[in-house]
């Protein structure tokens, strides 16, 4: 400022004024969460899809791999059946795909974008048809290490539950498929019979029926084994009429349910048995006379025959049969029936209608109530593990076997004799391990001596054991006589002792 006058400008002071500013660049870092955030965000989702996309791939590796095992077990199973001519080969999964891909054709002929999924089913059949080919070359060379041995079923099947995707599915449908293969394998008889390919050679193609748990066994009931089980429980619409199928397969007469319902109208639970049970079939053995039959013995004894109910849990897949004996008596004087047995009354029915199946594959439609079938006599019974009593003889399964039989009239077999074969039971197989028990608390001992004999070890067992206990006190015993024979000892050298001493005392008192 000079003379009143702005420096800068020469302007007097009073009209202005200068301000400066100067321009300083500072450098700060400012984090906005909201920016952030997305960026994060952005960040993750990036991670997150190529995640996903190395998880794709990852799977469809997985997928692949499964896909592969699937083929090629389900070829070896394809050719198994072919092999054993279990039935006309019917090449099921070729069919399936096939089927599959005409029906993506379909899709894309309407505009469906499913190439690559046509590429797959078609790449898909084509690896089976190879893998068939392979197989057709083995059994034609007859290259016995690329045939599937019976054997070998079991370690393929667990194969395919323990894949990691597709395993619990194909457990699944294996469970129904199962049930289809039992019946299946009970209505068509091709390897197995009662009579050239009897019962003593089913293992032959059968391996399992040479197993150490098979049915039926003859219970020896001195060697039975209390046990508390609960009662058996029936849902109520097990007591009330459904439509069967009976029919002659050549073995039996089998009586499967005509279900329209999802779930099976005839269930049990209770019996010791783990769950809820559904029907799957019913048929009955008998002999060429009233006095065998039976597959079970009791004490030796056989009856007449022996009806199955067979059961299975749909979660477990655990089968449970149960059997009861079928009493026949020669001349009919011998037992009065109750006029108001309407268990009687339903085998009647029973009977009139499977009489009418008097050639193999012959089927009838029966409507039948399988309370009034079992009977009333169900509180009885014994329990043990055993197996199917015809092949494949698959074990695992718990038998329980009632025992008061239901009373039949002996003309009522004579029909299936004629119309089916003169018997269809299999012998009592050897109890290995197994222990056999019974759920009500008494048991009688057989005339038969032989059949006791386990008892008679039992008690032999006991009284060992008795022996034993009373050597113990024998040895306590006696070291307890030696001590006191000791203390006697000690006692009488104490009392010589002191004698001696009166006697000094006294003595010495005299001479005083
Ligand atoms: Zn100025
Ligand atoms: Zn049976």
């Amino acid at each position: 400022m000079v003379n009143g006058k702005c420096t800068v400008c020469n302007c007097p002071w009073t009209t202005h004024m200068h301000i400066t500013y100067e321009n300083k660049r500072i450098v700060r870092t400012v984090i906005d969460d909201n920016v952030q955030k997305m960026i994060s965000e952005k960040k993750n989702n990036y991670e997150l899809i190529s995640a996903l996309i190395d998880n794709c791939d990852c799977l469809i590796k997985e997928l692949k791999v499964e896909q592969d095992l699937i083929t090629q077990i389900s070829a070896k199973f394809a050719n198994f059946t072919r092999q054993n001519a279990i039935a006309v080969f019917n090449d099921d999964l070729e069919d399936y795909l096939e089927h599959l891909i005409r029906e993506e054709k379909e899709k894309r002929s309407k505009g469906s974008q499913n190439t690559s999924v046509i590429e797959g089913l078609e790449s898909m059949k084509n690896s089976y048809k190879e893998q068939q080919r392979i197989f057709d070359q083995a059994i034609q060379n007859n290259e016995p290490c690329d045939v599937v041995e019976l054997s070998q079923i079991p370690e393929l099947v667990r194969q395919l539950y323990s894949l990691k995707h597709n395993g619990e599915q194909l457990r699944r449908i294996a469970r129904n498929v199962y049930i289809i293969y039992l019946l299946f394998i009970s209505v068509s008889g091709t390897q197995w019979n009662y009579g050239n390919l009897g019962p003593d050679i089913w293992s032959e193609y059968y391996p399992s029926c040479d197993g150490q748990s098979q049915s039926p066994i003859n219970i020896l009931t001195a060697c039975t084994v209390y046990k508390d089980f609960k009662p058996f429980t029936f849902i109520s619409t097990h007591d009330e009429k459904h439509y069967f199928t009976l029919k002659n397969n050549g073995h039996t007469i089998i009586g499967t349910i005509n279900n329209e319902y999802k779930q099976s109208p005839i269930q049990l639970t209770g019996g010791g048995l783990n769950g809820t049970f559904e029907f799957v079939n019913f048929h009955l053995h008998w002999g060429e006379n009233y006095k065998s039959g039976s597959e079970h013995q009791v004490n030796g004894v056989k009856y007449a025959g022996e009806i199955h109910f067979v059961y299975q849990n749909p979660v477990t897949s655990q089968m449970a049969v149960l059997g009861m004996f079928m009493q026949s008596y020669l001349h009919k004087k011998r037992f009065v029936f109750d006029k108001n047995d309407l268990t009687r009354d339903e085998w009647h029915r029973y009977f009139d209608t499977a009489k009418t199946l008097t050639s193999e594959n012959d089927s009838i439609l029966f409507d039948s109530n399988v309370t009034l079938l079992m009977g009333e006599n169900l509180q009885d019974f014994w329990r043990y593990e055993g197996s199917l009593t015809t092949p494949p003889c698959t074990e695992g399964i718990i038998w329980t076997v009632f025992k008061r039989p239901i009373i039949f009239m002996e003309e009522e077999f004579k029909h299936l004799r004629d119309n089916v074969y003169f018997e269809d039971y299999r012998g009592p197989q050897p109890l290995f391990n197994r222990t056999v028990y019974r759920n009500f608390y008494s048991e009688k001992l057989s005339s038969i001596p032989d059949y006791n004999r386990c008892l008679l070890d039992f008690q032999y067992e006991k009284a060992m054991n008795i022996i034993s206990l009373f050597g113990v006190i024998n040895c306590t015993a006696r070291s307890f006589f030696f001590f006191l024979l000791v203390i006697y000892f000690i006692l009488l050298f104490i009392l010589f002792v002191v004698f001696r001493k009166m006697r000094y005392s006294v003595e010495r008192k005299k001479n005083e």
